[in-house]
């Protein structure tokens, strides 16, 4: 089980929310090339390491997030605020994903 830091509902199961994928700004689709669009669309860094993703919390408060997470230990070391969109992060806030596999309390369905 992996904990996601959500801003709003707090950890929740990685199962009560949807992986949207890495975070990247998005180009304005009248000013780049088909190319570099394709790129923003189907183009993935893909690191074994620190990564900028977005999340949805579609179990609990319906928001989109922005988290950082270590890809190689699913450690999250930074969330934002709630609604920020931006993905600006508190630099002081560390969360650290729990490993209690059968603590389900069952608030989550
Ligand atoms: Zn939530």
């Amino acid at each position: 089980m992996m904990l996601v830091p959500c801003p709003n509902c707090g950890p929740r199961n990685a199962s009560d929310l949807r992986y949207v994928g890495e975070s990247h700004s998005r180009p304005n689709p009248n000013e780049v090339t088909p190319q570099e669009w394709r790129t923003y669309l189907y183009m993935q860094d893909n690191p074994a390491g620190l990564l900028k993703e977005t999340w949805y919390c579609r179990s609990g408060c319906r928001q989109y997030f922005t988290a950082l997470r270590n890809t190689s230990t699913n450690e999250f070391t930074n969330h934002p605020l709630p609604g920020n969109k931006t993905g600006a992060v508190d630099p002081s806030f560390h969360y650290v994903s729990e490993s209690k596999s059968d603590t389900n309390d069952g608030a989550s369905s």
